[in-house]
């Protein structure tokens, strides 16, 4: 299978052809498809086979549409949760990488450093937010963070978010979503406390596991 064969929009295309990427990892092959469809999924899979562009990939996709369409405003319309500054970071750098031509904006926040750069970015508009749960939150009841727009929410590394403590955060910032989100939930390893997270918050979810 190669990229071209997974109905992208020429502008993500190319992005990923600037990268020199021709084919598509197992996680890509089998995740791409079903969030381009809309459908909630489950992904298995560790850190190193390409997770991060079987979500950014899809997203920016639809986003595009939605965001080139609808409306010029920018609102959050895709949020992406994950444990640590180092992985907000490089998913941030991977959505400017594939989204390169396009005209959506991302934003990383996480926890350790002042706000007030934060702010100033999230008030200028933003359509996919990349954060650490308690930044995240903070944020929110603050009154800087809007939800109510929200597409898409991928909830990434889940069992290290588990480990480090944060999953009543979690709970706490899928409840401030609406409920006709599409949730992507992508882990390492499949716990019982992720399962329960995945029974209970996600919808029809489709698992792939590599
Ligand atoms: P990740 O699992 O998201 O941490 O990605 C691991 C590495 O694989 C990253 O450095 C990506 O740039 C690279 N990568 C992602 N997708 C592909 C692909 N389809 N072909 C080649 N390399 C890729």
């Amino acid at each position: 299978m190669s990229f071209s064969d997974l109905n992208l929009l020429q502008n993500v295309q190319h992005a990923i052809a600037d990268e020199g990427y021709t084919n598509p990892t197992p996680i890509q092959q089998q995740a791409i498809p079903i969030i381009l469809e809309g459908t909630d999924l489950v992904g298995c899979a560790q850190t190193g086979t390409g997770k991060t562009a079987a979500f950014a990939i899809p997203i920016l996709n639809n986003l595009h549409r939605i965001v080139g369409s609808l409306s010029k405003r920018k609102l959050v319309r895709a949020l992406i949760v994950t444990p640590t500054r180092e992985l907000a970071i490089q998913i941030g750098e991977s959505i400017d990488t594939y989204g390169k031509y396009t005209n959506i904006r991302q934003l990383t926040i996480f926890g350790g450093v002042s706000q007030v750069p934060q702010v100033d970015q999230l008030k200028k508009g933003i359509d996919i937010l990349i954060a650490t749960p308690g930044r995240l939150l903070d944020l929110h009841k603050q009154g800087f963070i809007d939800l109510d727009h929200l597409h898409f929410l991928v909830l990434d590394e889940a069992d290290q978010m588990l480990d480090m403590g944060f999953i009543n955060d979690v709970k706490k910032i899928i409840k401030l979503t609406p409920t006709n989100r599409q949730t992507l939930l992508f882990s390492a390893t499949m716990p019982m406390a992720i399962r329960e997270l995945a029974d209970t918050f996600l919808t029809k979810a489709k698992y792939v596991s590599v």
